[in-house]
């Protein structure tokens, strides 16, 4: 079992149109300064509530990580390694990172404290499109972070989003086309997604485009050695993300941090959405353990079900059949019918003991999954 750390930073230059995360400005009343020191009592706090002291890896995730100094990132790391946590020999420690915060300097600095995986928010290439999407970095900043992390033979992966309001099939391909020139190991193509009344969802591909999107973007991808290993993920072998992959396959993972969530199977737990109440929780030394029903919850049997088939089958490697064997005779038969029913429909496929997606099955994933959401009803029926 692998286990994971993962550290949110709020800070942003911007609030991008589509984003929901938890995000402040630089000029938040609680400085970056004291926010690491806030996560620092929160390592101290909760580590003893944390079984698995082995981390596989850590991502710096965000907000905008790189707006800070890499001695902010060595602070938590040591704090870790003090309570008691013991990095691996091969972990991997990623940090998010927006074109214009890139410089040399900063690499240097974060490759000195052990950060070895960096993850570069491109989103286009195209000028128009970051500036309708409230992204205040230009595709300039872009070629020049890539240029950095190229020069320093990095291990990169580099994000991009399609389906934005007019762009054409022929703009994705510029983008996917741009992005390639720099050999990223690792890409992540993500389809926007924003309800039917935000601002962005006006002029949007219809729904035949972006289905051929979605065929371009693996098809390009895997002609220059990029190979899908999740619905949105790409990556030369290898190269796949240990701190993803980990959430895909039902890992523990603690996530430090305002809003952060965090998984120790059975039970998820997460932090305030904004940074005042998170810190006033932080400082009154809540523990795990105390947190209110709000902030907790253990999973059921049928949401257990539900995310095992929904994070596994959005990966290529699929749903192996065993991992239905703990839910019982009569839970496996009743999931495996259904799955039976997408396979008649062509939609998913079995072999050599896995079921995983078909092309058909991808490009409607959203309703296979709802057709894989197990109902408590359901389960305690087939259980009794
Ligand atoms: S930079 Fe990223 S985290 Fe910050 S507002 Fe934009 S999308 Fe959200």
């Amino acid at each position: 079992m692998a286990f994971g750390i993962y550290i949110h930073i709020p800070y942003c230059l911007q609030k991008c149109l589509y984003c929901d995360f938890s995000t402040t400005s630089l000029e938040d009343p609680i400085s970056p300064e004291e926010y690491i020191q806030l996560i620092i009592k929160e390592i101290s706090t909760r580590h003893q509530e944390i079984p698995e002291k082995t981390v596989d890896s850590i991502f710096l995730g965000g907000g905008t990580p790189s707006l800070l100094e890499g001695f902010f990132f060595q602070l938590l790391f040591k704090r870790f390694k003090d309570s008691g946590f013991v990095f691996s020999e091969s972990i991997e420690i990623s940090i998010e990172m927006n074109p214009e915060t890139v410089s040399e300097r900063k690499i240097e600095d974060y490759l000195k404290i052990g950060i070895n995986r960096f993850s570069l928010g491109v989103q286009t290439f195209k000028e128009d499109f970051l500036k309708r999407c409230g992204r205040k970095h230009t595709p300039q900043h872009s070629f020049k972070a890539l240029e950095i992390l190229s020069k320093y033979h990095l291990n990169f992966s580099l994000d991009l989003i399609y389906a934005l309001p007019n762009q054409t099939l022929d703009d994705l391909k510029t983008d996917l086309h741009q992005a390639l020139e720099f050999h990223p190991l690792h890409m992540s193509v993500y389809e926007l997604t924003v309800p039917s009344h935000h601002t962005l969802s006006q002029g949007r591909p219809i729904e035949p485009t972006q289905i051929e999107m979605r065929q371009v973007i693996q098809e390009t991808l895997e002609n220059h050695g990029l190979f899908k290993y999740e619905i949105s993920n790409f990556s030369q072998k290898g190269y796949e993300s240990i701190h993803n992959s980990l959430y895909w396959s039902q890992q523990d993972y603690w996530g430090l941090g305002v809003s952060a969530h965090s998984y120790l199977s059975p039970k998820r737990f997460w932090n305030p959405y904004h940074l005042p109440t998170y810190k006033k929780q932080i400082l009154k030394h809540l523990k795990i353990k105390d947190l209110p029903p709000s902030q907790k919850e253990v999973l059921s049997l049928s949401q257990k079900l539900t995310e095992l088939c929904y994070t596994s089958l959005r990966t290529t490697k699929g749903l192996c059949l065993d991992q239905l064997n703990p839910f019982g005779l009569q839970i496996k038969e009743m999931v495996l019918s259904k799955i039976k029913n997408l396979q008649k429909r062509n939609l998913i496929t079995i072999k050599d003991n896995h079921v995983s997606l078909t092309p058909e099955g991808e490009l409607i994933s959203n309703q296979v999954f709802v057709e894989l959401t197990f109902l408590p009803t359901e389960i305690e029926f087939s259980s009794s």
